[in-house]
């Protein structure tokens, strides 16, 4: 680990492995003796199209993707996908139904408001979004197209940690994991879709998954812009136009590096480790520092926490940053702090950042 390298606890953009780093530093100006960048090959040559291939393989190993579904790459974010679901599985006078587990979620539904008639069946506003719901005490709408979720909400920390099982009740499961994505492995056919902005746990910005059960291609509302129809994207294996090249490549070689560590039940056990670390010592604080968010539905990702003194708020972030640590601050919606510790946080990262809290604590308590 380089010295002059931080820990980056930021919500996303997010950090990613020094090695992946490194390695894409290796063959920056000339990718494996093709004398040239990715940044410069043509998306329909042969060298880049060994690379998304492989990307796309990697990533179905990775996730065991079974042989009927599709795997996207994207342009314009998760935000992109919260319109192009609706667009591409309803027709607009179909009801749906959304969980609101979060601020995402929320965007979600709204956006889905323009496309179909989108209800909400639950939401945890009135508590803060400290909750995730019984699935089997909800009541859906027998006729909604699909049930759409965040599986992760990066700012409120709440994270689903089974999925409701829509092949028992006939409906679709559409999920949000942008903040989760390849952080454990995930039964992939429960799902009609997951979608994830790639700048969290496997890649830079500019690169959105999607994952699609193959007879869900093909309906797209008449208005739909090409650009976020499914259909065109898949009939062209993701090259109907020119894809994010360099962010595939990076994600390629986030795959790889996954893949490497022995998959995704080794990364799942090493973030599992990393956020009881923390969570431990918040909850042990005698109340210095405290997690809101309900135990059993804690993010492994996004650890959102207060101070019981909020106005030593900036003298932790000031302190953090003297030791190396970055990007505590909460988000300006909800205040105080989160630690976003992604599969690409060592566990080295929150060994320190525990040990500065307990100091922090005894110096201020
Ligand atoms: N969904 C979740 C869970 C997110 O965390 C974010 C971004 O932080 C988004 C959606 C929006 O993603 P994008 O900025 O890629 O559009």
């Amino acid at each position: 680990r380089s010295q002059d390298r931080v820990f980056n606890f930021a919500a996303g953009p997010a950090t990613l492995p020094e090695r992946v780093l490194k390695k894409a530093e290796s063959e920056l100006v000339n990718w494996r003796g093709s004398g040239m960048s990715v940044m410069e090959m043509s998306h329909r040559g042969k060298e880049f199209l060994s690379i998304i291939q492989k990307a796309e393989a990697d990533l179905r190993t990775l996730l065991d993707i079974p042989s009927n579904y599709s795997v996207l790459f994207l342009q314009g974010g998760a935000t992109t996908q919260f319109a192009a679901i609706p667009l591409n599985l309803c027709k607009p006078n179909d009801p749906v139904d959304y969980l609101v587990t979060g601020s995402w979620g929320d965007k979600a539904f709204k956006e889905a408001q323009k496309f179909c008639k989108p209800s909400v069946i639950w939401s945890g506003k009135s508590e803060k979004y400290t909750k995730i719901p019984n699935f089997d005490s909800l009541e859906q709408n027998p006729d909604a197209r699909f049930l759409h979720i965040c599986a992760n909400e990066t700012i409120h920390g709440v994270e689903f940690k089974d999925y409701p099982d829509p092949r028992n009740k006939d409906k679709i499961l559409v999920a949000d994991m942008s903040s989760n994505f390849c952080s454990k492995p995930v039964d992939v056919s429960k799902f009609g879709v997951i979608y994830a902005g790639a700048q969290k746990n496997v890649g830079p910005s500019g690169v959105t998954i999607v994952i699609i059960r193959k007879d869900l291609i093909g309906n797209a509302q008449e208005i739909t812009p090409v650009m976020l129809d499914y259909k065109i994207h898949d009939e062209n294996n993701s090259l109907y136009n020119t894809p994010p090249c360099y962010g595939i490549y990076m994600c390629g070689l986030v795959f790889e590096d996954l893949l490497e560590q022995g998959g995704l039940k080794e990364v799942e056990k090493k973030n599992i480790k990393k956020a009881d670390l923390l969570y431990k010592v918040i909850d042990e604080s005698n109340g210095f520092y405290r997690c809101p968010v309900e135990k059993s539905v804690r993010s492994l990702m996004n650890v959102p926490f207060t101070l019981e003194k909020p106005e030593l708020e900036a003298e932790f972030i000031k302190e953090a940053a003297k030791e190396m640590m970055v990007q505590l601050k909460g988000h300006r919606s909800v205040g105080g702090m989160r630690a976003s510790i992604y599969n690409a946080m060592p566990l080295a990262g929150v060994e320190k950042l525990v040990a500065f809290m307990k100091d922090f604590q005894a110096r201020h308590a």
